[in-house]
This record gives structure tokens, C-alpha cells and sequence, in this order.
């Protein structure tokens, strides 16, 4: 019987750890100019893409992570229009996204041509509806040069990147919020994709203290997305208006009623209120309390 082949996750190496994957198929494997990325299928999780040894995305459990940075700020801020989104380049948070109708216009700014072709032929399920909807346009560049130089200006920021290591390090840095903050209409709302605190707690310290000098009001929420090792991963939450995270699970609830109440999996109402309830080694975390 032929050797099995295994994909080993590297991220957490550092930490004496290391996750491994079987290997089905090897579906698509390539160095892009930005970073190494290889596609393959696990009989449990369907198929898996990773960049630089890091999970991005699996069939089985990419509802987890692409509905709670969709549709928390969004549900949070309650009448997005113009909606960013850095990164993405799978497009599955911008297919959450354009679900809801109040949204106008929606633009994703992937620094990574090739992970969106890529992800054109093998995750149709994301980027078919995607392109497909008028609102929604996908420019090609670092998403720290778009928020520093554009005149738009947007109810919501999501910043779905890879980890703060090769072409992501850039968005984890105060120069980049402060471009967020820069092109946040009044009242908008930054969420960012902050890691798994159990293993990178200096990313979650980071980030929060850069948003404290930034904005009247910020904090992290949390989410568990199975292959992102480490129990709950955080999710970064900012804005001037502090009433935004406290908003009830009454009014969510009617949002969503008034969004046509679209199918979620993972997402509830009352899961985005008690998604800010964080565990207190998080919450410490969040307050700037080192590891
Ligand atoms: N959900 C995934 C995670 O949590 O690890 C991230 C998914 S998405 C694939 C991350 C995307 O960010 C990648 O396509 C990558 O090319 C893009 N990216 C990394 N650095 C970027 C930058 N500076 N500007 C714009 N996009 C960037």
C-alpha cells in the first residue's frame, strides 16, 4: 500500500508544534510572487489552501470565520453602504458580505492576483457569486498603500489577511490602522483578523494597543474555526462609536429579520452579543496585559 502523504501546518513551529494533514490530492501547488500556496484535499475537511505553511481556508469549516467577520460589523453597525475588504483573496467573506442588500458597493484590495485566479477555478462556490454581483470589484494591490491614498470612505472595514508574517506583516502595523481610521466614514467600524491568542498573544496585544491610541472604542470578539489551532481565535473590533459592540440581541435580531434573514450556519444574534464575552486571559490580553 502506497505511503500516505502528509502536509505539515508550520505556523506554530516556534512553539515546539506542528499539525499534519493527509493528503487525498495535491490539487494545485505554486510559489506566487508574494507567497508559497498549495491547494490539496483531507477526507475530513474537503479541500485546504494554505499560504506559507498557514491554514487559510477549508470546505468544512471556512462558515465559522466568514460569517463572523461578516456579519458581525455589519449587523453592528446597521446601515452599512460602502464596504472594504483587505485581503479576501478567496473570496468568501465577500460572498457573506454582498447577502446583505443594504450594502452598495463592496471592494476587495488582494495584494495577490494569483490567489484570486486561483481561487476563480477552485473555489467557484465563493468567487462565482462574488464577480457575478454588480456591487462588488476586486483591485489588485497592497492594502496598505489603498488606505493611505484613497478618497473613499467606508461604513466598514474588513481586514481578512493572512498572519503578520511576508506580504500580511504590513497589515498588523500602527501605520495601517491609522490609514483605516483615515478612511472610515463617521460612525464606521475596523475588523481584523487577529490570530488564536493561546499561541499569538503578542499579535492580539499589538493590535489592540494600536487601536487604543487610535479610536474612542475597541476590544476583540472571538470565534472557533477548527483548523485555526489553538482554541478561539480573536477578531478585532474598533470604532468612535462605542455603542456599536453593545448593540442588543433584540436589535441584531431585527436586522437580520429586516436582511431577509439569510441562511448561517455558526452566526446567531445572540452568538454576536456573547461572541464579546471574552475568557479573561483574552480579555486581559485585549486591555494590553502581556502573555
Ligand atoms: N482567513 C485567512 C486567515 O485567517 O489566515 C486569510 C484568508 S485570505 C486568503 C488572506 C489574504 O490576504 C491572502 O490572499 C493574501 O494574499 C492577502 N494579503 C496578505 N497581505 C496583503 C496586503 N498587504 N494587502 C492586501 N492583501 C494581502
Amino acid at each position: 500500500m502506497a505511503d500516505k502523504h502528509w502536509i505539515v501546518e508550520s505556523l506554530f513551529e516556534s512553539v515546539g508544534m506542528r499539525t499534519s494533514y493527509e493528503v487525498e490530492r495535491v490539487l494545485h501547488e505554486t510559489r506566487t510572487a508574494h507567497q508559497h500556496l498549495v491547494l490539496f484535499e483531507n477526507k475530513f475537511f474537503g479541500k485546504m489552501l494554505m499560504l506559507d505553511g498557514a491554514v487559510q481556508i477549508t470546505s468544512r469549516d471556512a462558515y465559522v470565520y466568514q460569517e463572523m467577520m461578516s456579519h458581525v460589523p455589519l449587523f453592528a453597525h446597521g446601515r452599512a453602504r460602502e464596504v472594504l475588504i483587505v485581503g479576501g483573496g478567496d473570496c468568501a467573506i465577500a460572498e457573506e458580505v454582498l447577502k446583505h442588500r443594504s450594502v452598495r458597493r463592496l471592494t476587495q484590495v488582494e495584494i495577490d492576483a494569483a490567489v484570486v485566479e486561483f481561487a476563480k477555478e477552485h473555489f467557484p462556490e465563493f468567487t462565482k457569486p462574488a464577480f457575478a454581483d454588480p456591487r462588488f470589484e476586486c483591485v489588485i494591490g497592497d492594502g496598505a498603500d489603498y488606505v493611505a491614498e484613497t478618497d473613499r470612505r467606508f461604513d466598514v472595514i474588513i481586514v481578512d489577511s493572512t498572519d503578520p508574517q511576508g506580504p500580511g506583516a504590513l497589515l498588523f502595523t500602527r501605520e495601517f490602522y491609522a490609514g483605516c481610521k483615515r478612511c472610515l466614514a463617521k460612525g464606521g467600524v475596523l475588523v481584523t483578523q487577529n490570530g488564536v491568542p493561546f499561541f499569538q498573544a503578542d499579535e492580539l496585544v499589538s493590535s489592540l494597543a494600536h487601536f487604543r491610541a487610535l479610536f474612542a472604542d475597541s476590544t476583540c470578539y472571538v470565534a472557533a474555526v477548527p483548523t485555526y489551532i489553538g482554541g478561539l481565535m480573536a477578531i478585532g473590533f474598533a470604532s468612535d462609536d462605542k455603542r456599536l459592540r453593545r448593540t442588543s440581541a433584540r436589535t441584531i435580531a431585527e436586522r437580520y429579520r429586516r436582511a431577509g434573514r439569510f441562511a448561517t450556519h455558526y452566526w446567531t444574534p445572540q452568538l454576536q452579543v456573547g461572541a464579546f464575552a471574552l475568557p479573561r486571559f483574552i480579555a486581559e490580553l485585549a486591555a494590553g496585559k502581556t502573555a
